[in-house]
């Protein structure tokens, strides 16, 4: 039963006995948490997607994601798992209906990203500076220009440069890439879980997974 609900989550079980892992299969097949599993589940077919609720549920949760952090880093739970629930979290989230991360962005652009989006928009790299984007006062980076409603290329809900948007949107909300330790990304991850459902539902479900008790 438990093997099969290890594989369900992308992890087999040689993985899952190696090190501290066994930590994660201990707490699973504790009668008091046997249910884990099922709840895990249940979160994964229900995740919250309203903005309001998940912006007041992480502004008010005490800095329960900065303790969460802090037990990772005493704590090794398998990257993986993360990403398999993040994948299942995106394929029940329309971001489309969302487009919450562009509106309160803060878009890094290359000059590979700006001559793509000159390219697409038939214009020249300069003019995409001028007309897109901004100096960070702070770090001098080149960041795209932000209006009332949110980045300069949104059009209600949708990106005007979508097949050439900068790869930080392409690679947003950077939880199912495995080319960077979720120890090393968690930080970020923590920091944009008030405004991305995605981010926000894998968080909550993970600590679900792996038992982690809020205090
Ligand atoms: S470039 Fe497109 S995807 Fe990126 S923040 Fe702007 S509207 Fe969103
Ligand atoms: S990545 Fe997150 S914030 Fe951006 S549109 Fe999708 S769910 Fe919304």
């Amino acid at each position: 039963m438990l093997d099969a609900a290890w594989h369900q989550f992308g992890i087999n079980n040689e993985e899952s006995e190696t090190g501290n892992l066994s930590i994660l299969r201990r707490s699973l097949s504790c009668p008091s948490h046997s249910s884990r599993l099922a709840l895990l589940r249940s979160i994964l077919d229900a995740v919250v997607t309203d903005l309001v609720q998940i912006r007041r549920r992480v502004e008010t949760d005490g800095g329960e994601n900065l303790r969460f952090r802090r037990f990772l880093k005493t704590h090794h739970f398998p990257d993986r798992l993360f990403r398999r629930i993040a994948r299942e979290v995106e394929q029940q989230i329309d971001c489309m209906a969302c487009a919450n991360c562009c509106r309160e962005p803060r878009v890094n652009v290359s000059c590979r990203d700006i001559e793509t989006i000159a390219r697409y928009l038939d214009t020249s790299p300069e003019e995409v500076v001028k007309e897109y984007t901004n100096l960070d006062p702070e770090d001098r980076e080149t960041i795209l220009r932000q209006t009332k409603g949110g980045c300069v290329f949104l059009d209600g809900n949708l990106c005007m440069v979508y097949e050439a948007r900068p790869r930080a949107c392409r690679e947003f909300p950077y939880l199912v890439s495995d080319q960077r330790s979720l120890g090393g990304r968690m930080s970020s991850v923590c920091k944009h879980a008030s405004i991305c459902p995605i981010i926000y539902n894998t968080l909550e479900a993970y600590k679900h997974a792996i038992g982690y008790h809020r205090t």
